[in-house]
């Protein structure tokens, strides 16, 4: 059997917002993990069309297609396509899941949720040629799965090639966030075993990994034994957290001897109720600049998100965030405005209160306001979006940032990774088009790498952190 398996290009591909380098960080690992479900007979590949383009006359047995909302119509377009030619088209993912009618007018079969489990019997049926229209994920496990088909990957696509997911979800429920419908029916956040994931650990060739975990820490205990494990594996790796996790100092202090150097902390806001409103009230404003500190002590970088346009927010609330990330001498920021996605609290509620103003799932990029807001237009939303977005990225504010690292060390770093990922376009663009983006990895890791912190697990601070996990 030959499968094709088909990660499409969001619609931003083609428009004007297009950065080759975002997209070309990590590979496919969905896809790839899937196609370990496969007999060693089948023929599969994985196309990406972040980074490549796709060939549409062929002619597998079977096309399995993930789908995001901003590619939704792209990816339907795709399936279409196969089916019109006799192809077998599955699709899962995220938007087939939030809105499994529309996706099935262009399916033969859906899948809704995590795949691990429906994908696997599909396949059984399939090849008995009794493929059921949808399959829904039903147990919830990650402990027999097969290894991860990294030979698909072309690992010179990307940037980080070493990506590396060790659990599924997240056990908290903010209402913007597509994960409470994604895991809908089932557990929302489960891990792999300890051993399976020094195994993919250790199976990664460099020094580099980025955990794509939705929070590496949602599980204490398991990111505890996981970096105690990996202390001694000499790596550097990145990955995403939530401010109340960090917070355990013991922890955070285990995470840096085995390497962390960067870490995505999704902040949000800076307005206490709004947060509440949102299902995020276990994020505490009151602890964000403590553990900045605690963070950048240890000579870890942050990648903070926030989100604008929660119902409390006013057109002050750009320029504040920004200062305050300034402030702070936060290296790299993620700016959105609020988006109800399908499936999600936030949007069952717009929705009833004739709050959403489209259904064109192309402008659901967290660039366009889509709903409308209490206090805020939609073009003071985005012109603020944007106004944040160059304000921050300014080499003024770039500079200014800097000057609040405490060593020398840290302020070179800081300058070179944040001028590296938002000021070299150009560059970054020739060495995609080269193919060459392994000669960038050791940069990365030069950078990242910074003075490995000296951690002292005696404190008797961290040893009362220590029996909360
Ligand atoms: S903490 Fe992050 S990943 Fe978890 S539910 Fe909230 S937004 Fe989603």
């Amino acid at each position: 059997m030959k499968v094709k398996f088909i990660l499409p290009a969001l619609t931003e591909s083609k428009g004007k917002y297009w950065r080759p380098i975002k997209y070309s960080l990590f590979p496919p690992l969905g896809l790839a993990t899937l196609a370990g479900y496969l007999d060693a007979d089948d023929e599969a590949e994985i196309i990406d069309e972040h980074v490549e383009s796709i060939n549409l006359n062929d002619s597998p047995d079977l096309v399995a297609i993930e789908v995001y909302i901003t590619a939704a119509h792209h990816a339907y377009a795709i399936a279409d396509h196969y089916r019109r030619r006799g192809i077998y088209v599955i699709m899962g993912g995220l938007h087939v899941t939030a809105l499994p009618h529309e996706a099935a007018r262009h399916a033969d079969t859906i899948v809704l949720g995590p795949a691990e489990e429906a994908w696997p019997r599909f396949l059984h049926d399939f090849r008995r040629r009794q493929p059921h229209p949808l399959y829904q994920s039903l147990n919830r496990t990650l402990e027999h799965l097969p290894p991860i088909r990294r030979d698909l990957i072309k690992r010179k696509n990307y940037l980080v090639p070493n990506s590396i997911v060790v659990s599924r979800g997240c056990p908290h429920s903010c209402d913007f966030c597509y994960k409470d419908s994604f895991f809908r029916g089932g557990r929302s956040f489960y891990t792999y075993t300890l051993d399976q994931a020094l195994r993919e650990i250790q199976s990664l060739t460099g020094r580099h990994l980025f955990f794509l975990d939705d929070n590496i820490f949602g599980s204490l205990r398991f990111a505890h034994d996981l970096f105690r494990e990996m202390i001694g594996y000499k790596r550097l790796w990145q990955g995403a957290a939530t401010v109340e996790a960090i917070k355990n100092q013991y922890l955070l202090k285990t995470a840096a001897a085995s390497g962390l150097r960067s870490l995505f902390i999704g902040f949000e806001s800076l307005n206490q109720e709004a947060l509440r409103n949102h299902n995020k009230h276990h994020n505490k404003i009151a602890d964000y600049e403590a553990v900045i500190h605690s963070l950048h002590d240890l000579g870890i970088m942050i990648n903070a998100s926030f989100v604008f346009g929660l119902e409390e927010d006013n057109p002050s609330v750009f320029e504040t965030t920004v200062e305050w990330a300034i402030k702070n001498g936060i290296e790299t920021a993620t700016f959105h405005i609020l988006t109800p996605y399908p499936g999600t609290a936030l949007y069952d509620r717009y929705l009833a209160a004739g709050r959403i103003r489209t259904s064109d799932w192309n402008l659901y990029d967290t660039r366009h306001a889509v709903f409308q807001h209490p206090f805020m237009s939609a073009a003071q939303m985005e012109n603020g979006y944007w106004q944040a977005y160059h304000q921050f990225y300014s080499w003024n504010s770039i500079l200014r940032s800097v000057s609040r690292n405490t060593t020398l060390l840290n302020r070179f770093r800081h300058l070179i990774y944040t001028g590296a990922w938002k000021k070299c376009e150009w560059l970054w663009a020739a060495v995609i088009h080269l193919k060459k983006l392994n000669i960038a990895i050791p940069i990365l890791e030069t950078v990242l790498k910074g003075k490995s912190p000296i951690v002292n697990f005696k404190e008797d601070r961290q040893l009362a952190c220590r029996r909360e996990i």
